[in-house]
């Protein structure tokens, strides 16, 4: 058997028989308990890494506050080319770290090859980004006084992320928080560690072969334990965390308690609104992929599809037709379309939302098997599950991170299935199916969708880099990527400078001596 080049993908990436963890730049240390990280594609163990212990924390933080003195004086369109030839490494990478990724996670090979090149757009985003960091200019009140604003690095950055992006996420906060000045320390998933360093070890290269300090990149590992002692930390002025809702409420909490900054990416629960005017082959296509791309376990996954009931059936025989035409299994064969989730939790918690909708009422009309034989010797395979609902059952409004998709039928005009789409905590993607302008300019307006995302024509998953990416309500309000989310990184000044001999005061106070 064929084991798709993985053997040499992980000796090129440097994490073939490796027992290490934290790192500052191109240094390794760790003390902790060990992570065996298991591939859900076959079940065999990837490698052990070394969790980060306190006093390795400490080590790590004082690395990056000795880097962000050098760091943020360097000149930004200079750290721009930095991040240009970390691009250019991630290129050639770019196989080696799309195969980890999908041996790693369990997303499909052409899925670990696009998180690789979101990397690479985000970098070469960053280097433009590296001239831009503009403030602007405002004509002051007082005569002979000028007033202007200018960004500033913040500092040390702390960048928690989830299994479901084990390289983009990091990739999306690090290449904007470089050029902006800042030093990261980032804490991947403990489902995904073998891919945080990986990453690590293509950054440190890049800082070494330019003699710039270690502690500009950092790694930690481990679970929330180790997240904590950055949440916890005042001498990290912001912390970007993407994961669950559960663990975003935690972390906003306590970096609140210290008046730090979060910058939070959480759960979604996506819905594709099909009016009757939507093109049907376009909605199958869309609905299908967002349903069952990573497995179901995108932020960005369409879990709901509100149709309208003139088209109900037409869909629903649509999409069912499509969903048994998939391919289950090994996702570096690139003839399957779906491969496994990430653990044998996360098949509980497929098989648990299935059992609940039946509970609720609903019926499930596709999937619901775990898949077992050769070739699953992993027990992480499921078959994507359609099941058909009422958007208020409890299971409908939870985000369920597995391959499962609500069918929910709505009648009369397109604010009746606004309702439906916008009546959930989460407001990550959302997208509507139509060639009516009017429907289309709806879900747009004021009284449209209230999510982050809003697409027409488009499903809910699969951003672009240039937009900037988050969601509303429970979602947590973060922006990053794209736009003009490089603010967070840095700290706004506004500066006014009196070039004349007298001391006007603003407001026309007057204050004699
Ligand atoms: P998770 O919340 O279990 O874990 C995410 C990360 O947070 C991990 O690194 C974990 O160790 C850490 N963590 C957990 N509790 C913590 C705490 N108290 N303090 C500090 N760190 C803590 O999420 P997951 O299962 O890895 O990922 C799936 C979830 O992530 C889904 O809800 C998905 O929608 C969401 N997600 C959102 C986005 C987005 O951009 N909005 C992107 C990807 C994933």
């Amino acid at each position: 058997a064929t084991d798709f080049g993985i053997e040499k993908a992980l000796k090129e990436l440097g994490v073939k028989d490796i027992n290490e963890g934290t790192s500052t730049g191109s240094k390794n240390f760790s003390n902790g308990e060990v992570i065996e990280s298991y591939s859900p594609v076959d079940g065999k163990l990837i490698g052990k890494v070394k969790t980060t212990t306190k006093e390795d924390y400490d080590k790590v933080l004082d690395a990056a506050t000795s880097a962000f003195q050098t760091w943020r004086t360097m000149p930004a369109p200079q750290r721009g080319e930095i991040v240009r030839q970390f691009g250019d490494k991630l290129r050639e990478k770019k196989e080696a770290l799309g195969k980890l990724v999908s041996y790693e996670m369990g997303k499909s090979y052409q899925e670990g090859l696009g998180e690789v090149q979101e990397m690479i757009d985000i970098c070469d985003f960053a280097v433009g980004l590296s001239r831009q960091l503009h403030g602007l200019t405002m004509h002051s009140e007082r005569p002979g006084h000028r007033m202007y604003e200018q960004y500033h690095p913040l500092g040390v950055v702390g960048i928690i992320s989830a299994f479901n992006f084990p390289v983009a996420v990091w990739a999306w906060n690090t290449a904007l928080a470089w050029v902006c000045g800042d030093v990261c320390i980032w804490k991947p998933s403990e489902k995904t560690p073998m891919c945080g360093i990986a990453c690590q070890n293509i950054a440190a290269e890049v800082f070494k072969a330019n003699d710039l300090p270690e502690g500009i990149s950092n790694l930690i590992i481990g679970d929330h334990r180790v997240g904590e002692m950055m949440t916890k930390d005042t001498r990290i002025p912001l912390i970007s965390a993407t994961g669950s809702t559960r663990m975003g409420k935690i972390v906003a909490q306590e970096v609140a308690g210290r008046l730090g900054k979060s910058l939070l990416e959480l759960g979604g629960n996506n819905a594709i609104i099909v009016t009757p005017d939507a093109d049907i082959k376009m909605t199958v296509i869309g609905a299908v992929f967002g349903a069952v791309g990573t497995a179901g376990q995108r932020c960005t996954s369409t879990r709901r599809l509100i149709i309208h009931e003139s088209m109900y059936d037409k869909v629903k025989d649509a999409v069912v037709a499509a969903y048994n035409q998939l391919k289950i299994g090994n996702p570096l064969d690139e003839n399957n379309h779906v491969g496994p989730v990430i653990d044998k939790d996360a098949v509980k918690m497929y098989q648990d939302a299935l059992e609940r909708v039946v509970d609720e009422g609903g019926k499930v009309i596709v999937g619901g098997e775990v898949l077992s034989g050769e070739g699953f010797e992993s027990g992480c395979y499921v078959r994507p599950a359609i099941a058909e609902a009422q958007p208020d059952y409890k299971i409908v409004q939870h985000e369920t991170f597995a391959p499962v998709l609500y069918l929910l039928k709505y009648s009369g005009d397109v604010h009746n299935a606004l309702e439906i789409q916008n009546g959930v905590k989460q407001g990550l993607s959302s997208a509507i199916m139509t060639n009516n302008l009017r429907e289309a300019e709806a879900f747009l307006s004021v009284q449209g969708s209230d999510c982050g995302i809003a697409n027409v024509n488009i499903g809910t998953s699969g951003a672009e880099i240039g937009g900037a990416f988050g969601g509303e309500k429970e979602t947590g309000g973060g922006r990053e990527s794209g736009s003009d989310a490089w603010k967070v990184y840095m700290r706004r000044q506004t500066n006014t400078i009196n070039y004349t001999a007298d001391l006007p005061l603003a407001q026309g106070i007057k204050f004699d001596l």
